[in-house]
């Protein structure tokens, strides 16, 4: 048995200087890396003192790249390209790795021909032995002759030569749409590393759509763990690489990518573990993704006058508080299966959230299939395990940090879990209110760059699912949305990244610092009966422009009566494939936040996106009527 599976990126995937690309990369994980020449011409360091470098960050130089346009060139150039090998294995001696990658020739004197290359090749090989280092081929989806993994291997295995291997690389791969089973039929011994890209499912350039839109495995659309299984079926045994080409990624932090990448990777192999049990994947193991079974509690960071607004509102909107905490300045309220606990305490995770965000959702809760599990396969996913305090009479409930501050804890059906709410806030009861059932989805609003760190953490974490990305058309600008679900419908997120200050979510995110929840919707049967009785609790809808009924009237085959209906309660509608969908939002609620109330009828999936610049432009609208400063 050989030791764990070695996990590599490629120092082109994170933004940097090489110094602060390999402290990050060392952060995350990672075993190894790959260099690229423009990493070590760029710092000041020879590459003897390169190499240096990264074995004194615990990190192994797994890959030198890329050798170019080498094969089947005719002479002098076929010349010429062999003494650039020569000065690329000199550097490669002085960095201190063995293994090169040469990408099919994209050079337009190229002759091609089979044989031809695997003369080159075999020759090659003879000059790489005589120092010790090794080949890889790895065939580009835009090579001039070789663009096909198998094609590659054709090469490799008629060079026959110990010291040449093959480089597959998913994204070649998967971007042609190559069936990699056929990777399986390849001897593992003579796959010589293995490069690992994920990307969104857009019609372009293949070159452009490499260069500029790859993504972490899980982040796109690519089946890269099948490419993975059909890598694994083979033996192989080498280091694991991401190699990443994203525009996004070089301007982005390069610790926060080079964490989401190493999560990716774990994730992946996990996953490819499972799919394929017979598969020998050596590495630790970790629980299965958890199923979510719905959201616990949302729990609100808030002080003083603000505290006393946050119970007003949940007032007007039909909760009653069940319970306080026996030990803290907290207090549990509830309706139907919601569980909303303002946290007034002046220490803590909460007080510190207050202090910098003002009013805000500090902390969710996720009720799932097993609580400890779900800590668990998050530590090993590279999540921060969250510790606070115990108290008296309060329970330790896993937890964990998600992205900017807010902590994520995990409850389940186990004895003492499942009894938290009797517990520590000694509640019994789940009044009925105004109908509100359960909490229906979280809006989660972030910089647009966040926006695949949070999906990758929601999928990699619990079985839960990407929709597709939706543009909602804010009258400031354009907010990118996408559905992150569970497979059993229980949870859903909404992610919301917004690239312009202007926008609402982008105002949102400039006034709250960062937090993330912008908004809550609370499910209910019947919607128009809810609304009914939150009115008469003085609760006000958002309204709507009469227009968009008007508007409704023409698109859909709805009568009088229900339009007028929804248009008196600022009632929005949608319909898709026979579901229709009912919601409503609130004026304004604590914070910077605000409540959206939904009817789902016939399993409407959606979340009414064609009605999302309406209600932006009505809160707009209202908040300049107000003389609410907008940033
Ligand atoms: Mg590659
Ligand atoms: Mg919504």
């Amino acid at each position: 048995m050989t030791g764990a599976l070695k996990t590599s990126i490629a120092t082109v995937s994170i933004s940097g200087n090489l110094r602060e690309k390999l402290e990050a990369i060392t952060a995350a994980g990672f075993d190894g890396i790959e260099i690229f020449e423009a990493d070590f011409i760029a710092d000041h360091g020879s590459p003897r003192d390169v190499g240096r470098l990264v074995r004194d960050h615990g990190l192994e130089i797994t890959l030198f790249q890329p050798f170019r346009d080498f094969e089947t060139l005719p002479e002098p150039a076929r010349s010429k390209a062999f003494d650039r090998a020569e000065r690329k294995f000199d550097v490669m001696q002085e960095l201190g790795t063995d293994l090169v990658l040469v990408c099919s020739s994209v050079h337009p004197a190229s002759l091609g021909g089979i044989e031809r290359a695997v003369d080159d090749f075999h020759e090659l090989g003879e000059r790489a032995a005589k120092r010790g280092l090794r080949l890889g081929y790895e065939a580009l989806a835009w090579g001039r002759h070789i663009n096909d993994h198998r094609d590659a291997w054709e090469v490799v295995r008629r060079a026959d030569h110990p010291n040449i291997g093959l480089i597959v690389d998913s994204f070649h791969t998967l971007s042609r749409k190559l069936d990699p089973n056929s990777i399986r039929a390849i001897p593992g011994d003579k796959i010589f590393f293995v490069q690992l890209a994920d990307a969104p499912l857009i019609e372009m350039d293949l070159l452009y759509w490499s260069r500029h839109f790859r993504n972490m495995p899980g982040e796109g659309d690519l089946d890269v763990a099948r490419f993975m299984q059909a890598v694994m079926a083979t033996g192989y045994n080498g280091p694991i690489s991401l190699e990443i080409f994203n525009d996004q990624f070089r301007g982005s932090n390069p610790r926060t990518v080079a964490k989401d990448g190493h999560r990716s990777l774990v994730g992946l192999l996990d996953d490819v573990r499972r799919a394929e049990p017979e598969l020998s994947v050596n590495m630790p193991e970790m629980p299965a993704r958890i199923e979510p079974k719905g959201f616990s509690f949302v729990e609100f960071a808030t002080r003083g006058a603000e505290a006393a607004n946050l119970k007003t509102d949940l007032t007007s909107l039909g909760f009653e508080q069940v319970g306080h905490h026996r030990s803290k300045a907290a207090g549990l309220w509830q309706q139907g299966d919601i569980r909303i606990v303002v946290n007034e305490e002046t220490s803590g995770h909460a007080a510190s959230s207050w202090n910098a965000r003002g009013t805000c959702v500090c902390d969710l809760g996720l009720l799932g299939s097993d609580a400890q599990a779900a800590a668990t396969r998050a530590s090993a996913l590279g999540a921060e395990v969250f510790e606070q305090t115990v108290g008296a009479g309060e329970l330790a409930i896993p937890a964990v940090r998600g992205l900017s501050g807010s902590v994520l804890h995990f409850l389940d059906d186990s004895a003492d879990l499942s009894q938290v709410w009797q517990t520590e806030f000694s509640a019994a009861r789940a009044p009925a209110g105004a109908g509100l059932t359960h909490i229906d989805h979280i809006a989660q609003t972030m910089s647009y760059e966040d926006m695949l760190s949070w999906s990758l953490f929601y999928t990699t974490l619990f079985d839960m699912s990407k929709a597709p990305m939706v543009d909602v058309i804010d009258p400031d600008g354009l907010v990118r949305s996408q559905a992150v679900e569970a497979t059993n419908g229980s949870v859903r997120v909404t992610l919301n990244g917004a690239d312009s200050h202007r926008t609402l979510a982008g105002s949102f995110l400039s006034d709250s610092f960062g937090a993330s929840v912008q908004h809550i919707a609370f499910a209910t049967r019947d919607i128009f009966e809810t609304l009914e009785q939150l009115a008469a609790r003085g609760f006000e809808t958002l309204p709507i422009s009469p227009n968009y009924y008007d508007d409704l009237a023409a698109r859909f085959d709805l009568n009088d009566a229900l339009i007028q209906n929804m248009q008196a309660q600022g009632v929005l509608y949608d319909q898709t494939g026979g579901a229709d969908f009912f919601q409503a939002y609130t004026q304004s609620f604590s914070g910077s936040l605000f409540i959206e109330i939904v009817q789902r009828n016939q399993g409407y999936t959606g979340y009414g996106a064609p009605n999302a610049p309406f209600r932006i432009a009505a809160q707009k609208r209202l908040s300049r009527a107000k003389g609410v400063p907008r940033t």
